[in-house]
């Protein structure tokens, strides 16, 4: 399986800043055999498509989608605007939105639906908090967050992506140990073989977010069942995340 890296801007770079980005990434020496992602928030969107003109690395990617297509609902974006940029992939469920916002399991689990729908792939971010681990409920509190967008998924085959983020990881500088991500990918993966079968579980991609950067990549991508990463804080200078993107894969 291809490994998927995706940068996470999260709130930084607006349309005046993107451009530079997309223009500074693309001069990288990028691998060929990764899957490049960048998600950007939705006002940078128009800039960065135009930043990328036909090109397909990065691939383009938001950070949040509404569950209906058009309607009632303001301040919210549509899968099927998103597809106007050439969005390829969205996240969904990021800790900071179910912390922050108040999103739940179900709101999620729609987003992740209507993404699917429209012809683009959700990264649907789980993750317990340290509170949970301090409570032992790391594997109820996983399996709850993955059945539940599970339920909603169209089928098997349609591209789905799980992002495993321990929210006491991210942005505190303290990686998961790999080992620790190992067995939270194995539940996920679990819960995905029992939703559809063996053969979907294994060519589902699920990935691992919480400070990485370039010294720890290339521990998580050697990791069985680690298929990528998504990297916020070392994503924002393109240089290190190009860095970043050569040492998750030398050849
Ligand atoms: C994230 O924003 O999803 C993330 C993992 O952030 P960081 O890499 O900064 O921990």
């Amino acid at each position: 399986m291809r490994t998927l890296l995706i940068a996470n801007w999260k709130m930084h770079y607006g349309p005046m800043k993107a451009g530079g980005w997309v223009r500074a990434f693309r001069r990288e020496r990028l691998p060929k055999d990764l899957d490049i992602a960048v998600a950007v928030p939705h006002v940078s969107l128009a800039a960065a498509r135009a930043s990328l003109g036909r090109a397909s690395i990065p691939a383009l990617a938001a950070q949040d989608a509404f569950w209906s297509s058009e309607g009632a609902f303001t301040g919210e974006i549509s899968p099927s605007m998103l597809l106007e940029f050439g969005v390829q992939y969205c996240l969904v469920g990021h800790s900071e939105r179910r912390l922050l916002l108040g999103e739940t399991d179900e709101m999620v689990a729609r987003k992740a639906a209507a993404l699917q729908v429209a012809g683009i792939i959700p990264v649907i971010c789980v993750g317990e908090t340290e509170a949970n681990v301090k409570k032992g409920e790391v594997a109820k509190v996983l399996r709850a967050q993955v059945s539940a967008a599970l339920a909603s998924l169209k089928d098997g085959k349609t591209p789905f992506v799980f992002a495993y983020e321990p929210v006491w990881s991210i942005g505190s500088g303290k990686p998961c140990p790999p080992q620790k991500a190992k067995e939270a990918h194995e539940i996920i993966r679990t819960a995905i073989q029992k939703k559809f079968n063996s053969g979907v579980a294994e060519n589902a991609r699920i990935i691992y977010g919480g400070s990485v950067d370039a010294n720890n990549i290339a521990e998580y991508v050697s990791t069985t069942g680690v298929n990528g990463a998504l990297v916020g804080g070392a994503s924002l200078d393109p240089r290190v995340f190009g860095l970043l993107c050569r040492t998750a894969n030398p050849a």
